[in-house]
């Protein structure tokens, strides 16, 4: 089944042919405290502690929110503010390694997961700091407790990645098939769900056979390649297009009895519960053509990025601009001095001549934004409430439903800064929301 708008963008996934390489042993890591949706975790080490790989550098803050661990052994040489991806400083845990790379004693298998209770799976899901990876970073075994109100029949694997650039999932389904699909029947299993979903697109046509070769037999998978089309990838539009359920304005995948989890996190998932490793490592696509050799890298989490960018030749002289993620919804960084982090899926690296400038040009009506929008929004009509500050009406217009996919803003012929307005009317909106029910407390 087609969804309804999208776009067509050059993909440039020439990193697809590129093999997952390992990146060796660096001497320093920054572990921020908060890589996930929610609140921020708590410390529990100190300078001067000793850590072994994989022990836990934090507890969670609170129900929705995880633990980070060290993704090697060290010496933690401080617990301070230091750059976040986000743009903020924020409270990280940096460890100088050891070079030996010792596992902690705590970092033991689990079990098989076919043996084990459903709880007990998403309670060792949690204690090794799961989260969505496909950028999104909600912790997974939040996602995987849903009101009992909202029974979960179908799971869904989302192998879309529809993501210019991006090449990090088509990688690891190529290159990991069984534990993707062994992460799969795990899904199912804490989820109590008989059948799921495996989607695609059809441009990745060798990842969905290496998925179905894999597929254990006792799982009922049904497999889709998709249309070509951004954004495929996202959950909405994704169950669309996989069982023609469409998710309610202001809704959630739950609400059509379906719940999404990207590849990363299935082989995440399998690996926390097989070997009992927490999630301290993911693959990243480093590419754009102001990096001299674009990769596919495994990447423990804390690895800083000018590390990351130095093993691959360096930066071009007209490098302008480091996008965490991809063109479409990536974050562009304002210092070389971040991490990795969990939910990075992308180091893109674009030059000058391909970074788009946006103007404060008044919109000429065409529409085009309108028939881009996946989520059926006026994204001309949001934009202009916004430069207008009119908070309060974006409510009449679903401005909470945007998913800041970018399209419209893609294939606006003014340059108009259409997702930077509706993001910062999401947030004002949202400011006024809580005051008003603060005021109604
Ligand atoms: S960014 Fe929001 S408004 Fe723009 S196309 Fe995507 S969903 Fe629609
Ligand atoms: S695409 Fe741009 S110019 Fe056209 S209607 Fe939308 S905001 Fe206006």
């Amino acid at each position: 089944m087609k969804f309804k708008g999208g776009i067509h963008p050059q993909y440039n996934k020439g990193t697809a042919a590129l093999p997952v390489e390992e990146m060796p042993l660096g001497a320093r890591y920054v572990v921020p405290l908060a890589q996930h949706l929610g609140a921020p975790g708590k410390p529990v080490v100190a300078k001067g502690d000793r850590v072994g790989r994989g022990q836990p550098l934090s507890e969670p803050g609170g129900f929705v929110s995880v633990a980070v661990h060290a993704p090697t052994s060290g010496k933690v040489t401080a617990v301070k503010e230091l750059p976040h991806p986000l743009g903020l400083e924020m409270t990280a845990v940096e460890i100088e390694a050891d070079g030996e790379d010792a596992w902690w004693e705590g970092v033991q298998p689990r079990g098989a997961w076919r043996e084990m209770d459903p709880a007990a799976l998403r309670d060792a899901l949690r204690d090794a700091g799961l989260v969505g990876m496909g950028g999104a970073t909600f912790p997974t075994h939040v996602k995987l407790s849903p009101p009992k109100d909202k029974p979960i029949g179908t799971f869904i694997l989302n192998g879309a990645e529809c993501e210019p650039y991006l090449t990090s999932d088509h990688r690891v389904m190529l290159e990991q098939p069984r534990e993707v699909m062994e992460g799969v029947g795990l899904f199912m299993k804490v989820l109590g769900v008989t059948k799921a979903y495996v989607g695609v697109e059809a441009n990745k046509a060798d990842a969905l056979d290496a998925l179905k070769a894999a597929c254990p037999p006792d799982l009922d998978v049904a497999f889709a390649l998709l249309e070509v089309k951004y954004p495929q990838g996202s959950e909405k539009q994704l169950i669309y297009a996989l069982t023609g359920r469409t998710v309610p304005a202001g809704g959630l995948p739950m609400d059509v009895g379906c719940l999404v989890q990207n590849v990363g996190t299935a082989v995440a998932a399998y690996e926390a519960i097989a070997k009992g490793w927490p999630l301290i490592q993911r693959v990243t696509t480093v590419t754009g053509a102001a990096i001299r050799q674009p990769k596919n890298l495994r990447l423990r989490v804390g690895t800083p990025l000018g590390d990351v960018l130095a093993f691959c030749g360096g930066l071009t002289e007209d490098v302008a601009k480091v996008v965490y993620g991809g063109p479409m919804m990536g974050i562009a960084q304002f210092s070389l001095d971040v991490p990795i982090i969990k939910g990075t899926s992308g180091v893109l690296c674009l030059p000058d001549a391909e970074v788009v400038q946006y103007l404060a040009d008044a919109c000429i009506r065409c529409g085009a934004c309108v028939d881009a929008c996946p989520m059926g929004l006026l994204p001309s009509t949001l934009g202009v409430l916004c430069e207008r500050d009119r908070w309060e009406d974006l409510e009449d217009f679903n401005v909470a439903d945007c998913i800041e996919c970018g399209s419209c803003a893609f294939c606006c012929p003014a340059y108009r800064p259409l997702v930077q307005l509706i993001k910062r009317g999401k947030a004002e909106l949202r400011r006024i929301q809580k005051m008003r029910q603060q005021g109604a407390a």
